[in-house]
């Protein structure tokens, strides 16, 4: 079946630390909390203004999924506002008996911790709930089934690690170092073409589950424009993280080959690079892209160890596979170390939130 072929394309999965304890995504998301809160007012006016209601004929169901979910509880506070536009919006067009229901699925990589996730639904939600496993690189929904895409702090995890890094004769083999910022230009390149294949695969999936004129509503995580991947923060924190497992390499704690072979597997774009990608696409028109505000004022304000605790909830599970359970303390209080060391970076490092809204066109 053509939909199952192209889900195993991209199989390799990061979810996020599961359940709610202390190190948890549940526990270490107000960052990526934030992005979903100074979002509410851009996308309250897009779906005023851009939402067809006639796309929802004849069976009057809005469905909605959120890709890339995780655990919650973000993933709720999106979910509500967006229902709670599509709301606004029937009733400001006196259409309050014709109010659609509500369907939402939930979706993520198969180990990401579902269960969790229904746990904290809201009890009083008023929508019907369903989970969708798999990853958002492939097809996930039958053909024309969605109205409404969101994801939000998801589109800069790539499908994988560019095969090129992980060949040691290759000129491309990161040794070293566990991202792209500081690297050859081989690395870069990689880490680009990489990013390049896989927006694709996502805008090609989605184009084909979206009905036209359905709304797809992306919050991600990036780089001004302009910016080199060198000073882009989330670039430089992941560098540091590097520098912290070279350092307990060198004290014998993990072993440098793993670290040579280790590599994050996410890509900071810039909104023209996202623009020059549904270009390439071609099934979407973009209706808006603006940088957002700062979800939480700056890096410094936030507090160095709750950024690294935030890293920390992203990346272990990827940390642990590679170097075992039994480092992650200590990497990270080293890593949370060399982040109060170094003040300077939330200054000299730029990162941005954006948002962008896309529509699939119209059949010609
Ligand atoms: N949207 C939530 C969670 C963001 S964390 C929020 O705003 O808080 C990023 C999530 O994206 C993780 O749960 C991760 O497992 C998921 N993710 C990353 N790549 C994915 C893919 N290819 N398919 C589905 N989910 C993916």
């Amino acid at each position: 079946m053509a939909a199952a072929e192209e889900t195993s394309k991209s199989s390799e999965a990061f979810p996020m630390k599961g359940g709610d304890g202390p190190n948890s995504y549940f526990k270490n998301s107000i960052y990526q909390r934030g992005a979903v809160d100074v979002a509410k007012q851009i996308l309250n006016n897009e779906i005023a203004e851009k939402l067809d209601v006639e796309i929802l004929l004849p069976s009057n169901t809005f469905s909605l999924a959120d890709l890339g979910c995780s655990v919650g509880p973000n993933t709720f506070s999106a979910v509500d506002n967006i229902l709670e536009a599509v709301r606004l919006k029937y009733q400001c067009q006196g259409l309050d008996s014709q109010i659609p229901e509500f369907q939402v699925f939930f979706n993520d990589h198969t180990l990401n911790d579902f269960n969790m996730l229904f746990k904290s639904l809201p009890p009083n939600r008023q929508y019907y709930a369903a989970g969708v496993p798999g990853s958002f690189h492939g097809r996930i929904f039958p053909n024309n089934s969605i109205h409404l895409f969101h994801s939000s702090s998801t589109n800069h995890w790539l499908s994988r690690v560019p095969k090129e890094l992980v060949n040691k004769n290759c000129p491309a083999w990161n040794k070293g170092e566990i991202h792209y910022s500081n690297s050859t230009d081989e690395v870069v390149k990689a880490y680009e073409a990489q990013y390049a294949e896989d927006m694709e695969c996502f805008l090609h999936t989605r184009s084909q589950e979206i009905v036209s004129g359905g709304l797809m509503v992306l919050i991600i995580p990036g780089r001004p424009n302009g910016t080199p991947h060198s000073k882009t923060l989330p670039n430089m924190m992941l560098q540091l993280l590097g520098t912290s497992l070279m350092e307990m390499a060198r004290k014998g704690v993990v072993v440098e080959d793993k670290v040579d072979s280790f590599n994050i597997p996410a890509y900071y774009m810039s909104p023209q690079e996202l623009e020059a990608a549904v270009e390439r696409n071609g099934c979407f028109n973009i209706e808006k892209i603006e940088n957002l505000p700062s979800p939480l004022g700056d890096g410094a304000a936030i507090g160095t160890r709750v950024l690294a605790y935030h890293m920390r909830a992203a990346s272990e599970g990827l940390i642990k596979q590679q170097f075992g359970e039994e480092i992650l303390d200590e990497l990270f209080d080293l890593f949370c170390k060399k982040l109060e060391q170094k003040p300077s970076i939330f200054e000299s490092g730029k990162g941005i939130y954006f948002l962008v809204v896309l529509m699939k066109r119209m059949p010609n």
